[in-house]
């Protein structure tokens, strides 16, 4: 048998290993459909091995030092912008996004790694007290959950891993990372680098593969998992919840969004760079993505005319080419499912308002448009998206703008566009959201508690609370008086 490459892309126990069966998967360019690489394709045995890896080496990870795993770290951290070009070419390569939305993840990516080595010194160390009725003394103290599973989507290939694995790595957890089939190879470049940043053998393992469901099962068949950790569509969230149910598998969920952005009349004058960026960043493949905007009557007619103007000067094309403003979707798959959603609606009467021009040749590209007049009963009035269509509709007042804006399963991003902030404050406060972005289409930092509510999700990701996800919380009942 000839090794593997490197790169193999199943990284197990400290090594990259073929895949058990010896399957491979092709990694492949949305913009141009070229084969970036050939990977391992990880199959069950793959996965119970590195789930074995990882509880094998969780009590002495657990045991390292925090001053030790905050050090790995922030050499990581260091280690990834060092290489930031690399990482934002592959990026662009394997998901298409713009250079620059790859540059700006990589930064945000990385933030993970920093923020949390610093809140790792912070960890919480316990507490000392004794009851109200002056019997019982209580020792509280933090330790890690234990094993984790930790899966990814493709449209942000390093940021969703590095939200996980940071805080899992600094709370004292192993890990099995999964990374979405299509963009595997900006996890097997940081895996490498935590190799050769010296990581213990089985602390982090890594499966690249097109078996998502067989591996995951293999891994919650263990009883050593403790935790799920999962990032992608609502419907495969529940699976996974309804997967670790029995054993009652500690579980973070960041799910699906369908994120509305009200405009006020008395929105700043600029606010139009902010909703492109709300609308567009990533393709519009992003959990955040502001899927309905909603624009107060006055200022409707004028906002849609220059947002039309906006959408004609889009240049689509390569991520990778000078001047490019949006890219290709992920796969083939995703421009049918946005071309059907606006095909239905166009055909129930809804109006396209302005749409940019294509790329000649392949790739899987579908033209920013923007539309307008949607009936209310379209699929995609009440679906993410995920493509770069804006659908414009009118309100009212606050209340109305407030009413619709809620009129939703999902909670995760909302947006609100107004001078007044007590304005702001107030629908801010009423939307059913877990994130609010106030004249701002860019909401996501390390230092934010990111999350959603209803069905978006469980938990939170970065921020003061991060870390808090893989961390129990246990207490000792000591008596006050020692026994004689
Ligand atoms: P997806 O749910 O299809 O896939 C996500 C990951 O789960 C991939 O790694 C995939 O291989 C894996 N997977 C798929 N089926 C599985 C199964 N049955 N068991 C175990 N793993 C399985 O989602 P996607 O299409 O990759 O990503 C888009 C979705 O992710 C959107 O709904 C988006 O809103 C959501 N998302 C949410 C956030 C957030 O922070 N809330 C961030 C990014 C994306």
């Amino acid at each position: 048998m000839t090794e593997p490459e490197p790169h193999s892309g199943v990284y197990v126990d400290g090594a990259w290993r073929a895949g058990s069966d010896g399957r491979t998967f092709e990694v492949r360019n949305p913009a141009d459909d070229s084969v970036l690489a050939t990977l391992a394709d990880a199959s069950a045995p793959d996965a119970s091995d590195a789930l074995a890896a990882a509880a094998a080496a969780q009590s002495s990870w657990g045991a390292t030092p925090v001053g030790t795993r905050a050090g790995l770290l922030r050499e990581l951290h260091n280690a990834v912008l060092e290489r930031a070009e690399e990482f934002a070419d592959l990026i662009t390569a394997e998901s298409g996004k713009t250079l620059a939305d790859a540059r700006g993840e990589v930064g945000y990516g990385a933030q993970f790694l920093a923020w949390f080595a610093d809140q790792a010194s912070q960890l919480p160390h316990g507490e000392h007290y004794t009851d109200p009725a002056g019997a019982v003394r209580i020792l509280t103290q933090y330790r890690p959950v234990g094993p984790c599973l930790l899966i990814t989507p493709w449209n942000f290939p390093l940021a969703m891993i590095t939200r996980k694995l940071a805080p899992a790595l600094a709370a004292g957890c192993t890990s099995v990372v999964k990374p979405a089939a299509q963009t595997p190879l900006t996890a097997v470049r940081l895996v490498e680098l935590l190799h050769e940043l010296g990581l213990p053998a089985g602390v982090v393992n890594l499966l690249s593969t097109t078996r998502a469901v067989e591996v995951s099962e293999a891994v919650f068949a263990s009883p050593a998992l403790r935790k799920v950790s999962f990032t992608g569509s609502t419907g495969v969230g529940s699976a996974l919840l309804r997967a670790g149910a029995e054993r009652v598998v500690n579980s973070s969920m960041e799910l699906g969004g369908d994120a509305p952005l009200i405009v006020f009349d008395d929105a700043e004058p600029d606010h139009l760079d902010q909703v492109l960026v709300a609308k567009l960043r990533n393709s519009g493949q992003s959990c955040i993505a502001a899927n309905r905007i909603l624009v107060q009557d006055a200022s409707a007619d004028a906002f849609v005319e220059a947002l039309a103007e906006r959408f004609h000067a889009l240049r689509v094309g390569a991520g990778r080419a000078e001047g490019t403003d949006v890219g290709p979707l992920i796969d083939d798959a995703a421009v049918r499912k946005v071309s059907r959603l606006v095909d239905e609606a166009v055909a129930a009467g809804a109006r396209i308002a302005a749409q940019a021009p294509l790329p000649e040749g392949p790739g899987s590209y579908y033209p920013p448009t923007l539309l307008v007049d949607v009936p209310g009963e379209c699929a995609i009035a009440r679906e993410e998206i995920f493509g770069p269509v804006a659908c414009v509709s009118r309100f009212k007042d606050e209340a109305d703008a407030i009413r619709t804006a809620n009129a939703t399963q999902a909670g995760l991003a909302s947006y609100v566009f107004t001078q007044d902030l007590s304005k702001a404050l107030r629908v801010g406060t009423a939307l059913d959201f877990g994130i609010v972005g106030v004249n701002r289409g860019f909401v996501s930092t390390a230092a934010a508690p990111f999350g959603g509510i209803k069905t978006s999700g469980l938990g939170r990701e970065g921020g003061l609370h991060g870390l808090d996800e893989y961390l129990e919380c246990q207490y000792l009942s000591l008596p006050v008086n020692s026994p004689t």
